[in-house]
């Protein structure tokens, strides 16, 4: 089989220029360092998965978003402008090349060797025109209450969009635009999150080649954890018991049901979720891959720059040291009260208590 930068270059035999959109993790780097180094033509990258460029935004690794937001801000009018749309000769849509046929789309998958014990979900529809439908009635219907309530994993105002946003099947530019057509008093947290905390984690995979390492950790957290390393845990799981929902705590359960069902779970659980993975763990750095691992392998947004920041910032990354306590060391803690006394956690865990 081709690899991607093999099937690109041979396509693109007969072209005097390709253009790509640009990737920030080792392995999209990879494939398109492939295509520059067999082509004859020049190849042109476009920064189209976000919304300020990477080194534009900042030359160097943030230390958390309080660091990048102002220099985001500072240029993000430049870059929250519509692209004009251009008539191309020959759309790429009629290229001929030797693919899948559509018809059979599982045997397709089969043949990639993907991992079958992974089950194929049906409430989320790949597609730019689900992508743009679910954008307006998030807009239409949950934007204006995202400031207050999108913390709340039984409310389920979020978007949802993050599977289409990692596929490139809707731009974070058009969904910005959008949103800012309405006058929302959800439009500011929602930005936050769109722009500031997912280019965040981009300029962490950018300019941190280890982002998928327990080394990527900032030193304070690194030291912190291994000072800790030794200390008792009042449970201990193994990943095959993460992975199957088989803690005594039955909020963790529920989130990981709810990912394994679903290949979603709700953003504030996943923090939850990180940090117990981090407490219930032989090793901090045991945890650190467990947690990555599950992640990439349950999520539909999996794999994602997102993923990588996520899973680093239950162990420290883009955060600050918090006063010091029994595993964690100086590491944020978050515990099951918290989410009691905020939401309704008992309808969350209700809702997915059944779900295998
Ligand atoms: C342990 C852990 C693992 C995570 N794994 C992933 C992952 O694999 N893929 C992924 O896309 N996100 C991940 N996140 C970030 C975040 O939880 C999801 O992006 C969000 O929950 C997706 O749901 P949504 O599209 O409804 O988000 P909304 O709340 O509607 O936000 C809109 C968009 O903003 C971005 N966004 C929202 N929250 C964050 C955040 N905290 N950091 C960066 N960008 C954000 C996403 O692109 C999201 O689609 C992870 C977070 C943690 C703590």
């Amino acid at each position: 089989m081709e690899t991607p930068s093999e099937g690109v270059t041979r396509m693109a035999q007969n072209a005097s220029l390709v253009v790509t959109d640009r990737g920030y993790l080792g392995v999209q780097r990879a494939w398109r360092a492939g295509v520059a180094d067999r082509l004859d033509c020049p190849l042109v990258q476009v920064e189209s998965d976000v919304v300020v460029p990477v080194a534009e935004a900042s030359p160097r690794e943030e230390y958390s978003a309080a660091t990048l937001r102002p220099k985001i801000r500072k240029t993000l009018a430049n870059y929250l402008v519509p692209l004009a749309a251009r008539n191309v000769k020959h759309d790429s849509l009629g290229l001929r090349f030797s693919a899948w046929k559509g018809s059979d789309p599982g045997k397709a998958v089969a043949s990639l060797g993907a991992d079958s014990s992974v089950w194929p979900v049906s409430h989320c529809i790949g597609g730019a025109g689900t992508a743009e439908r679910l954008l307006a009635s998030f807009i239409e219907e949950r934007m204006d209450r995202y400031g207050v309530n999108r913390s709340d994993p039984s409310l389920g105002c979020v978007s949802r969009l993050s599977p289409y946003l990692h596929f490139g099947q809707i731009s974070p530019l058009f969904v910005a635009l959008e949103a800012m057509k309405r006058n929302s008093p959800g439009l500011d947290a929602f930005i936050e999150e769109l722009v500031v905390r997912r280019e965040l984690a981009v300029n962490f995979v950018y300019y941190n080649r280890r982002y998928d390492d327990f080394s990527c950790l900032p030193e304070w957290a690194r030291e912190s954890l291994k000072k800790h390393e030794r200390d008792g845990r009042y449970s201990l799981y193994t990943r095959e018991e993460f992975e199957n929902a088989q803690t005594h705590d039955p909020y963790w359960n529920a989130a990981q049901r709810e990912m394994r069902a679903t290949g979603h779970m709700h953003g504030y659980m996943r923090m939850y979720w990180g940090k117990k993975i981090l407490e219930w763990s032989a090793h901090p750095a045991g945890a650190f891959e467990t947690a990555l691992a599950l992640n990439n392998r349950w999520e539909l947004d999996g794999r994602d720059a997102n993923g990588f920041a996520g899973v680093a910032w239950c162990f420290g990354k883009h955060d600050r040291p918090w006063p010091e306590r029994a595993i964690f060391g100086k590491v944020r803690y978050m515990n099951e009260r918290g989410l009691e006394r905020k939401f309704d956690i008992e309808a969350y865990e209700k809702a997915w208590r059944d779900k295998t």
